[in-house]
């Protein structure tokens, strides 16, 4: 199955969101390093059943941050794009037109993974039902989501992963008839975040949204500064280092700069 690793542009944030202290977003606020660019990578599977994308990646639109109310979107965040970048333009130098695509799958809806929205106005949009719920309206706004920057078509199917074990993964929902891609449950970084794996083969391919900012994090069983329960993500992070245990396993992280070459070289986890 072909994959493809598609770099929205890159984005900076505070080490204290990437590593979490312990005391939720005021060490975000207090924390006066910044991170390097690192890339917001989104992701399109070509499926023999259509063309499944998994997040939708930065849009320019997020450029206008610094006028932002809220303090995080205004004081602790950075994002560098051109238009050329967002992901509709990326999929069309790659073959993929608009309607090729059968589904877009969001893990969660941070404003440096829906933002690319607005280049499927004709496409089954699923995203998990409690993140939909959390962001929404003002008091999404009020969390540091962008809904008021949804496309005005914006009607995704919310999905509630049902209770269906696949592998350490307790909730888990088949995206394909075939059922080799499957939503799990991940939460930590929100909690309804879902991640998204690809048996490709042997080997399977781990869309993992924000669980963690990079693939030593995730190894090391770190949770990240944005999470409010740092006992939800370590389980997470330990269920995915099973499962990468029990295959191979390439582990993708949206801003891990490894990401995209662990993808081209099918780097699995145990080999790094
Ligand atoms: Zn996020």
């Amino acid at each position: 199955m072909r994959m493809h690793a598609i770099q929205t542009g890159t984005v900076k944030i505070k080490t204290a969101q990437v590593k979490g202290r312990g005391h939720g977003f005021i060490d975000i606020l207090l924390d006066p390093n910044w991170t390097d660019w690192v890339p917001t990578f989104a992701w399109a599977i070509e499926h023999p059943e259509g063309v499944i994308v998994v997040d939708s990646g930065q849009g320019t639109h997020l450029l206008e941050h610094s006028r932002s109310l809220h303090p995080y979107v205004r004081w602790e965040v950075g994002f560098q794009i051109e238009p050329e970048q967002e992901i509709g333009p990326q999929l069309r130098a790659l073959g993929i037109g608009p309607r090729d695509v059968k589904k877009v799958v969001l893990t969660h809806l941070h404003m440096d993974h829906d933002a690319g929205l607005a280049h499927f106005p004709n496409t089954e949009i699923i995203v998990p039902a409690g993140e939909l719920s959390q962001a929404r309206g003002l008091l999404g706004q009020i969390r540091g989501y962008l809904p008021q920057r949804w496309p005005k078509w914006f009607d995704p199917t919310p999905v509630e992963l049902p209770n269906e074990q696949f592998g350490p993964f307790d909730q888990s929902l088949r995206l394909t008839k075939g059922g080799d891609v499957v939503a799990v449950a991940t939460p930590g970084h929100t909690p309804n975040h879902m991640s998204v794996v690809v048996q490709d083969g042997d080997t399977a391919v781990f869309l993992a949204g924000d669980t963690s900012y990079n693939q030593a994090l995730m190894l090391s069983g770190t949770p990240d500064g944005v999470g409010g329960n740092g006992e939800v993500a370590k389980a997470t992070l330990a269920a995915i280092k099973t499962f990468a245990q029990s295959r191979p396993t390439i582990y993708l992280p949206t801003h891990d700069p490894d990401s995209a070459v662990r993808l081209a070289n099918r780097q699995v986890v145990s080999a790094s």
